[in-house]
């Protein structure tokens, strides 16, 4: 009995303990997103996000940041939504891609780049934001992707704009 108590107790410890350092270090994944409109801020995706995803038992944005483009949100500020603030899972990938909307962080730059290519000041903010999670969690480059190019998706997301090329030179350098 005794012998049981003590292990009991040690996996209750190791629970305590470990449940929430795994909690904050499970980010293992960066995924780059466009908010496909010209224009739209927390509340605006919020709107769209209940409409699009009704099912979905978190009410609040898909990401875990949103990068403005000076139309809703200031050129280059990064908004993190209430995902982010409780380090809860995102919904920014197919609902089949699990691993991925849990441990990946949802980066979304508001804006169609399929029509518009990302000004100077939101790209620039959106590679400072990639490289200080990357150094954060310890997240490699090759476990960033685009939307559109993650494992398990099709979608045109974040447009054939989004300069893919030089994001990943960018996000590489030291
Ligand atoms: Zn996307």
């Amino acid at each position: 009995m005794k012998r049981r108590h003590f292990v009991q107790g040690t996996l209750f410890s190791a629970a305590v303990i470990g449940l929430p350092v795994y909690w904050f270090n499970r980010w293992d994944y960066l995924t780059i997103h466009h908010s496909a409109g010209a224009s739209g801020d927390l509340d605006l995706l919020r709107r769209v996000h209940r409409r699009r995803q009704a099912r979905d038992p978190v009410d609040e944005v898909p990401y875990h940041f949103l990068v403005g483009n000076g139309k809703g949100i200031a050129a280059g500020a990064v908004v993190p939504s209430e995902r982010w603030r409780l380090q809860i899972w995102g919904a920014h990938v197919s609902a089949r891609n699990r691993d991925r909307n849990f441990r990946s962080i949802g980066i979304c730059l508001i804006g169609n780049f399929q029509n518009a290519r990302p000004g100077a000041v939101q790209y620039d903010a959106t590679v400072a934001l990639c490289r200080d999670l990357m150094r954060r969690f310890n997240i490699a480059s090759d476990r960033v992707t685009l939307h559109g190019e993650t494992p398990g998706e099709a979608t045109l997301c974040p447009g054939k704009n989004f300069p893919r090329d030089r994001f990943f030179e960018d996000i590489r350098q030291a």
